[in-house]
């Protein structure tokens, strides 16, 4: 079988000696002999709850998680006996990164009688410091059930808690993150686009900002857009959310016009830069040496549930299928 070196770091190289030219046999191929799971090997990625919700229910022994960091480390606390690997450890969030446990932690004992609501999208140590896990598909939910009398902390997603504030009318006091992703739609392109196609439907990700969600004929989670897509009679839509859901949009509605909302930057696509590390060369080393592995400690990796099994006692189910 012919091979070729990938365009990886030297190190790498001379621990891994050669990658296969076609990748996605020989990673077929790994997948059986490691008896584990990956997510479709062409470019969708499914939302942090969907990817969560597969982690939690797999018989599998090994995961390979080709997502972000925040992600692989959820599949650790809902699946610590086994194997989660994650293709590239830089895979980080803007939202994860931009909410150190060490400045959460300060933030929460300055306001000692606040609920903390966190946004899955944050690290296992932000987890561990929360009251509740929440999704961008239960947020409302959850929030509607706490207690008038009883204040609220949301983090780490300002657009996304600006939003519940709305929906919700519940005052909170937000953690000042954002998704650099849903950040970068511009408004005055927007407006463009829209004049462009006339007759097509913009749909919004929570986490965009305010004035992008206020021209949005539907604002929800990513399932909720697909599920959306589906089973509108329109035709025409414009996306404003990380642009991988759109192949997904596509694959299951042949026939519909899917348009990215523009970035304010000039590159023609917004495709999350951190997911964008997961390359098909790193899945195929991580499967092939099993490695980077997600470690954790069963001390954090309790603390972290915590939260989680909170939200499911509750009644407002982070995980409803379990
Ligand atoms: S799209 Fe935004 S929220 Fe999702 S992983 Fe990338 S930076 Fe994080």
């Amino acid at each position: 079988m012919p091979y070729e070196t990938a365009d990886i770091a030297p190190q790498e190289v001379a621990e891994t000696a050669f990658i296969p030219l076609n990748l996605e046999d020989e990673i077929l191929r790994l997948k059986r002999d490691l008896n584990s799971e990956i997510q479709d090997l062409a470019d969708f990625v499914g939302d942090s709850l969907e990817l969560s919700r597969r982690a939690a229910s797999t018989d599998r022994d090994v995961i390979v998680f080709a997502g972000v960091h925040f992600m692989a480390e959820t599949a650790k606390i809902l699946n610590p006996r086994k194997q989660v690997l994650l293709p590239d450890l830089n895979a980080g969030c803007s939202l994860a990164e931009g909410c150190p446990a060490p400045l959460f932690k300060a933030f929460r004992e300055m306001h000692p009688h606040h609920v903390a609501i966190t946004y899955i999208n944050c690290s296992a140590e932000v987890k561990a410091l929360s009251d509740i896990i929440c999704t961008s598909s239960n947020a409302e939910k959850i929030i509607r059930q706490v207690p008038e009398d009883r204040p609220i902390l949301f983090a780490p997603d300002r657009n996304l808690g600006k939003y519940l504030v709305k929906k919700t009318g519940r005052e909170m006091l937000l953690w000042q993150g954002s998704c650099i992703v849903h950040e970068t739609f511009s408004e005055r392109k927007l407006l463009r686009l829209r004049a462009k196609y006339p007759r097509a439907t913009l749909i919004a990700h929570p986490e965009c900002d305010e004035a992008v969600l206020e021209k949005a004929e539907f604002v929800g989670s990513t399932s909720a857009l697909l599920r959306y897509v589906q089973q509108s009679a329109e035709e025409e839509f414009i996306i404003a959310t990380e642009a991988g859901i759109i192949h997904q949009m596509e694959k299951s509605c042949p026939g519909k016009v899917f348009i990215p909302a523009p970035p304010e930057e000039s590159c023609a696509c917004n495709l999350c830069p951190y997911m964008k590390l997961n390359t098909m060369e790193k899945l195929y080393l991580c499967m092939k040496n099993r490695s980077p592995e997600i470690s954790m400690s069963d001390d954090l990796i309790g603390r972290a549930y915590k939260p989680i099994r909170e939200t499911e006692e509750s009644g407002s189910q982070i995980f409803p299928d379990l």
